[in-house]
């Protein structure tokens, strides 16, 4: 556990005798060995099955609208399997590893053992707010920690339900829910946790990581950018479309891991504007009235997107929104029809900044290294998609540009393998989680030496005899 002294701004914190709850009860109890794990993990996927249908209503009204297929698929079976697929490898991730032994070490045994960091502190963002804040909560309880969890503010009838369900299948002093507004926020920051995950902003991560280091409180980010999707020449340009599609449109664009924008070849670029056209018009033949069209959040980001494109135009893109029926936005609603912006400004917000939104401008580039280059220039993205049936130049590109995570011939899906980490690079996250990845960050990695009958230590608490340091010498000599 962490120095109770710590930070100074833990002092008043009206969040700390929770913590201090957690952290008492998990003194005095001790790790949850794996039966007990199981059984939390068993615990959270009835209280899931209790609450779905709650769940996906409230996601609804948080949301205004938000259609029932994305919140089945996203927070619901999503979570679920991640639960049964963390039961079924648990017991192979808490063995204890051999990691060999050294002769630096006097050939004595050595393990390395996982051990529970300890109280651990979940924040979510609100673009899926109960998937990200439960599919934490999963490597969280594999691991044997206890957590406290906050979900955002943004969804705060999500949250509720959260709370509601986690409170009937667990005793406060093990895993809790906490809600409220920034502030909340801002306190649960500064309590002086074993580790924080915290899903978000680059902006707001970089407030939580200031927070944590007062009580060096490791950290795990999960945050956001730009994720640029490349598309070779040689692509057939109707496979990649559906596959982007998805990946964009999924939530009207409010995914973390959605293309944020493509870069075609400039001779393709109109097979690639006219295929999205006829496919988007397929897939979303009205936009105004359509239940698989998801709204905005809020009011804020709805004003935000639409700001970003009119700020495109007016640095010349040309815009096209694909509104089959030309339909007007009915009053109250937060629609935005999906919308390609073309010829667009590098310097205009919309190349800025994360959109977060169902808006996908369409770059040009000439040859490969051009685009490899335009990536390169900008922070390193959450994600990266690639589309190329050549290999060779998959890997080309794969090697030259860092991301968090990256598909070839596919958006998205990278996250849904739970048998590999998830998380960003740099102004895109730090750290992972997902399964085993999950599992070992939240565990503390102990290195135990186990000497046997013999040890060096008697040879060392005599005084050195002077070959000592000729046998040293030697020694440099070979490793040298
Ligand atoms: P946000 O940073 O505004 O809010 C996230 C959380 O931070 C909320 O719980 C909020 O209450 C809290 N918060 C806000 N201000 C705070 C402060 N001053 N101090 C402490 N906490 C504060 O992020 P958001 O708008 O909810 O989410 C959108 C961003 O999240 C996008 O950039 C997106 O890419 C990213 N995201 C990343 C992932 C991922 O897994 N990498 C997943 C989803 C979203």
């Amino acid at each position: 556990m962490n120095n109770p002294q710590a930070a100074a701004a833990e002092i008043g914190n009206p969040l700390l005798p929770l913590l201090r709850q957690q952290q008492s009860a998990f003194l005095e109890n001790g790790a949850p060995d794996y039966k007990q794990r199981i059984e939390a993990l068993n615990k959270l996927k009835k209280a899931i099955g209790e609450y779905k249908e709650e769940i996906v209503a409230a996601v609804q009204e948080d949301f205004g609208y938000r259609s029932d297929t994305e919140t089945w698929v996203t927070e619901i079976v999503t979570t679920l399997n991640e639960i049964v697929a963390t039961k079924s490898h648990l017991k192979k991730w808490m063995k204890p590893t051999n990691p060999g032994r050294s002769i630096s070490a006097g050939m004595a045994k050595s393990r390395v053992m996982y051990q529970p960091k300890g109280v651990i502190g979940i924040m979510g963002a609100w673009n899926y707010p109960v998937l990200l804040v439960l599919s934490p909560l999963i490597g969280v309880i594999a691991a044997g920690n206890s957590a406290i969890v906050k979900p955002s503010d943004l969804t705060p009838k999500a949250g509720e339900v959260v709370k509601r369900m986690i409170a009937s299948a667990f005793d406060e002093s093990y895993i809790t829910v906490v809600t409220g507004d920034v502030e909340v926020a801002s306190s649960f920051t500064q309590l002086p946790f074993d580790h924080i995950v915290y899903t978000g902003s680059t902006h707001v991560g970089k407030i939580v990581m200031k927070a944590a280091a007062e009580n060096l409180t490791p950290v795990t980010l999960e945050l956001g950018g730009k994720s640029p999707t490349i598309i070779n020449v040689n692509y057939p340009i109707s496979k990649a479309v559906d596959r982007i599609m998805m990946g964009k449109f999924m939530n009207s664009g409010q995914t973390c891991i959605a293309p944020d924008y493509i870069m075609v070849h400039e001779s393709k670029v109109d097979e690639l504007v006219s295929t999205l056209q006829e496919k988007i018009t397929k897939r979303y033949p009205s936009v105004d009235d359509n239940k698989d069209i998801s709204w905005i959040v809020n009011d804020r980001h709805f004003i935000r997107i639409n700001n970003l494109i009119k700020d495109a135009e007016e640095r010349g893109a040309t815009v096209i929104q694909v509104n089959p029926t030309n339909a007007s936005i009915p009053e109250g609603t937060r629609i935005i029809p999906p919308t390609l912006l073309l010829n667009v400004d590098p310097d205009s917000d919309v190349m800025q900044e994360e959109i977060f939104g169902p808006v996908l401008p369409i770059i040009t580039y000439r040859d490969i290294d051009e685009a490899i280059r335009f990536v390169n220039e900008r922070p390193r993205p959450l994600a990266l998609y690639y589309f190329d049936n050549d290999k060779k130049q998959a890997e080309k590109v794969l090697s030259r540009t860092t991301s968090g995570g990256a598909c070839v011939n596919e958006t998205m899906l990278h996250f849904a393998n739970e048998k590999m980490a998830f998380g960003g690079i740099g102004p895109s996250g730090l750290g992972g989680y997902h399964g085993q990845a999950g599992f070992l960050e939240f565990s503390h990695k102990k290195s135990v030496l186990y000497q046997g009958a013999f040890s060096p230590a008697p040879l060392m608490n005599r005084a050195y005899p002077p070959f000592v340091v000729k046998i040293l010498k030697v020694v440099s000599n070979i490793l040298s």
